[in-house]
């Protein structure tokens, strides 16, 4: 699947659409979803043109893997989810409803998450 660089984060990438920021560096960005499904919510996106996680792990450089993977880790140890814990969470596709096709690496905490898969969803 080719890059669209008209999707949703990409326009964030480039300033086009505001975001509720909560890291930024040379590899990757880090902001709080739209519509969050635990207190805490916050997506991590490559600064570069990748698909999804199957894009980002067979084109991107591996400074740029190291980078964003030091980011994400960085961005949950500042908003203090280390301790607690939290999930992280790629979609790809249509079996996992993917929606906006520039990868993103879901950060979830603030609560008790379940286990990963619920029994009846398997
Ligand atoms: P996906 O299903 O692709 O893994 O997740 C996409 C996520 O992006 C969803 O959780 C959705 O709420 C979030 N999202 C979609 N549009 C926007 C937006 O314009 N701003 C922010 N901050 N999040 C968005």
């Amino acid at each position: 699947m080719a890059y669209d660089d008209s999707n949703i984060f990409a326009k964030i990438l480039r300033g086009e659409i505001p975001c509720d920021k909560v890291y930024e560096d040379e590899y990757a960005l880090a902001f709080r979803d739209i519509n969050p499904q635990t207190p805490t919510h916050v997506l991590v996106i490559p600064k570069g043109a990748y698909v999804s996680f199957d894009d980002f792990s067979e084109q991107a450089s591996g400074e740029e893997i190291v980078g964003f993977v030091r980011a994400a880790g960085k961005v949950a140890r500042d908003l203090g989810l280390v301790a607690p814990g939290y999930r992280a969470l790629a979609n790809h596709g249509a079996d996992a409803h993917q929606e906006v096709p520039h990868f993103h690496l879901h950060l979830f905490g603030g609560k008790d998450l379940g286990r990963m898969i619920k029994p009846s969803e398997k």
